[in-house]
C-alpha cells in the first residue's frame, strides 16, 4: 500500500481538542503510517509555546543550576492534555524523567527537544500506534550537522520493521546519543526525511492555515491562496519569509519528487497548498506570478569604480573581506562599473567601518557607501519567463506608489525578481505589486 508521511505542527498540537481532531484525520486515510509532531504551540495569542518554554528552562538552569519554577508550567500544560485526552498514560514519570535529564544533560539543544519527544509519546498513546525516538533514527554528527544519508538509511531500514509509527519531529541524536536539533520549525524538515526515506507518495503537511497565500494576509487583503506551487517557488517564497513550511523541508523530497500538501487542521475539507517538482505547461502559460514576499532588515554595500569590469579578480577580493568578517550575502547584483552586496543588517552590525575600510584598501572603488534600512521584496513565478514585460510591470507599479527601487534582482532563471526598497515603503510596495498582477495570478 502507498504510502503518507504527515506531520502536525505546534498549533494542531496545543490542546487535547486539537490532538483528538489531528486522531480524526489520520484515522480517516489508512495510508497515513508515519505521524511526526512538533511540540505543543500556543492555544491563543498571549499563550506560551512550549519549546520557548523549554529554552526559557535552559536558561534558567545556567542562571540558577535549577529550572523548577519554568518546569512546573510545562508540567501542567502536559498533564492537562493526558487528563482531557483522558488516555491511561502516566505522564508524569516521562515528566520527571525529562526533568531529571535536563540536568544531567545541560544542553539547550537537549532541553528544547523535550516538547517534541512529549507530544509524540501521546500521540502514539492516542493513536495506539507505536512511538519511535527520533533520537535513533535522525542522524547528526557530533558537531551537530544533520547526516542525510546515514538518516535515509537508518529510518528505511527501522520503519520498514513496523507498520504504523509515530515519531518526534525538530531532533536527532549524534552516535554518542546526543541529542541535537534542526533550526527553528525543523519538524517539517523530519517529515521531509521521513518520506523520502519510506519512499511516501506524499507528505501532507497539516498547520493552521489553508496554504500558501499570494501576499502576506497582514499585509494584502484576502490574497489569493497558491493551489499549486514548485519547489523552486516555495524555495523562494519560504526563503523570503513566507513562513508557513521551512525552507530546508524542500530537500529530501525533491530527490525523490514527492509531492508536499499542505493542509489546515481546523478546515481539513479546504485541499491546501500542492507543492510538485514540475508544474504543467498549461498551468504556467495562465500565471505571471505565483506569490509576493518579502523581508525587512537589509543593507546594501554600493560599490562604484570605473572600468570595474575589466579588473580582474574584484569581485572575489570584496567577496573575500565579507568573507574575512564571517559575514554572508544574500545577493549580489552587478553593473558595469557598480556592484551591490545585500546583507542582513544583524550580520553587518557593528563591523560597518572595517568592512569599509578594508574594501577600500584591496580595490580601492571611486566610491562606496553603506545604505541601511532596506526591505527586499520577492515577486516569483515560473510563469514570468512566459510573459514578456514582467519586470517592467513590477517597476511600473513601484513607481505608480513612488517608491524608489535601491537594487533590483532578476536571477538568471527568470523565477525571480527581488527588489530593495526603504523599509518604511515595505507594505505599500507589497500592495502596489500584488495589485499589479492581481487578475493575472492564480
Ligand atoms: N517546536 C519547534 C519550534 O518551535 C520545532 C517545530 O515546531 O517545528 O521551533
Amino acid at each position: 500500500m502507498s504510502i503518507t508521511v504527515v506531520k502536525f505542527g505546534g498549533t494542531s498540537m496545543a490542546d487535547a481538542k486539537s490532538i483528538t481532531q489531528v486522531a480524526n484525520i489520520i484515522k480517516q486515510d489508512p495510508k497515513r503510517r508515519y505521524v511526526v509532531v512538533s511540540a505543543p504551540g500556543k492555544r491563543f495569542s498571549q499563550d506560551h509555546k512550549i519549546t520557548d518554554m523549554l529554552y526559557a528552562c535552559y536558561h534558567d538552569l545556567q542562571i540558577n543550576g535549577e529550572c523548577k519554577a519554568t518546569f512546573d508550567k510545562i508540567r501542567e500544560r502536559f498533564r492537562g492534555i493526558v487528563e482531557d485526552l483522558r488516555l491511561d498514560l502516566d505522564i508524569d514519570s516521562y515528566l520527571d524523567q525529562v526533568e531529571s535529564d535536563m540536568l544531567k544533560y545541560n544542553s539547550a539543544e537537549f532541553c528544547a527537544s523535550r516538547g517534541e519527544y512529549l507530544s509524540a509519546v501521546i500521540v502514539a498513546k492516542t493513536l495506539g500506534y507505536t512511538f519511535i525516538d527520533a533520537k535513533d533514527i535522525m542522524i547528526f554528527t557530533e558537531n551537530g550537522d544533520f547526516d542525510a544519508e546515514s538518516t535515509n538509511e537508518k529510518v528505511k531500514s527501522v520503519l520498514s520493521e513496523v507498520d504504523r509509527a509515530v515519531v518526534p519531529g525538530f531532533y536527532g541524536g549524534d552516535s554518542a546519543g546526543i541529542v541535537h536539533t534542526f533550526s527553528r520549525g525543523g519538524s517539517d524538515v523530519s517529515g521531509a526525511v521521513i518520506a523520502r526515506a519510506v519512499n511516501a507518495e506524499l507528505y501532507e503537511n497539516w498547520t493552521d492555515v489553508n496554504g500558501f497565500m499570494s501576499a502576506d494576509p497582514r499585509i494584502v487583503d484576502n490574497p489569493r491562496p497558491i493551489a499549486k506551487l514548485s519547489y523552486r517557488e516555495l524555495r523562494e517564497l519560504a526563503y523570503m519569509g513566507a513562513n508557513v513550511l521551512h525552507p530546508e523541508s524542500i530537500f529530501p523530497v525533491r530527490v525523490s519528487n514527492i509531492p508536499i500538501n499542505i493542509r489546515n487542521t481546523f478546515n481539513p475539507s479546504a485541499a491546501g497548498t500542492m507543492i510538485v517538482a514540475e508544474l504543467d505547461e498549461s498551468e504556467l502559460k495562465n500565471r505571471v506570478i505565483t506569490g509576493i514576499a518579502g523581508k525587512k532588515g537589509y543593507s546594501i554595500i554600493y560599490i562604484e569604480k570605473s572600468m570595474m569590469n575589466g579588473e580582474l579578480g574584484f569581485v572575489r577580493k570584496v567577496l573575500a573581506v565579507l568573507e574575512y568578517y564571517n559575514i554572508s550575502f544574500e545577493h549580489l547584483p552587478t553593473g558595469i562599473d557598480t556592484m551591490s552586496i545585500v546583507v542582513a543588517e544583524n550580520e553587518l552590525a557593528g563591523k560597518e567601518e572595517v568592512v569599509i575600510e578594508r574594501i577600500k584598501k584591496v580595490v580601492a572603488p571611486d566610491h562606496i557607501e553603506i545604505k541601511s534600512g532596506i526591505s527586499l521584496v520577492a515577486t516569483v513565478g515560473h510563469g514570468m519567463s512566459y510573459k514578456p514585460g514582467t519586470a517592467s510591470a513590477l517597476c511600473g507599479a513601484l513607481a505608480k506608489a513612488n517608491i524608489n527601487i535601491r537594487m533590483i534582482d532578476q536571477g538568471s532563471s527568470e523565477l525571480n525578481i527581488i527588489v530593495g526598497i526603504a523599509t518604511a515603503d515595505y507594505e505599500k510596495a507589497i500592495v502596489a505589486i500584488y495589485k499589479a498582477f492581481e487578475d493575472k495570478a492564480v
